[in-house]
Parts: C-alpha cells; structure tokens; sequence
C-alpha cells in the first residue's frame, strides 16, 4: 500500500502545497471554503473526496483515488 496518497491531505510542507491545497479548498464561484469529505470505498480500496460549497449549495468535485 502506498501511504504517501493518505498523508498528503495531511502533510503539507511546501508554499507551493499550500497554496495548491488553498485553491482546491476554495469554491471557484464564491471563494468560500469547501466542505470536503473523505470516505472510504465500499471495497476498502479506494478513497473518495467530495468538496461541496454550502452558500452555492453545490457539490464541485468528486474523486475516487485507488489505494494500490
Ligand atoms: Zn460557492
């Protein structure tokens, strides 16, 4: 299993990781924070992220990362 793909939501060391992360986490219609959402696939395998903005009241991203 490679861990690296759990720890980098959770460690981030670089101004280039954080302000990556900060534009990931920010709606693009009206700059709020996102809601993000990490769960488990149903087979253990496999991370799905959902970011989802509250005062547009839309879901702006879905992933589904494999763990190999
Ligand atoms: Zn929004």
């Amino acid at each position: 299993m490679d861990v690296s793909k759990m720890r980098y939501f959770e460690k981030i060391e670089s101004p280039q990781q954080r302000d990556f992360l900060c534009a990931q986490n920010n709606c693009v219609l009206c700059s709020q924070p996102l809601q993000l959402q990490h769960r488990q696939g149903p087979e253990k395998m496999s991370i799905q992220e959902n970011a989802y903005c509250q005062s547009c009241d839309v879901k702006t991203r879905s992933k589904d990362y494999s763990i190999h």
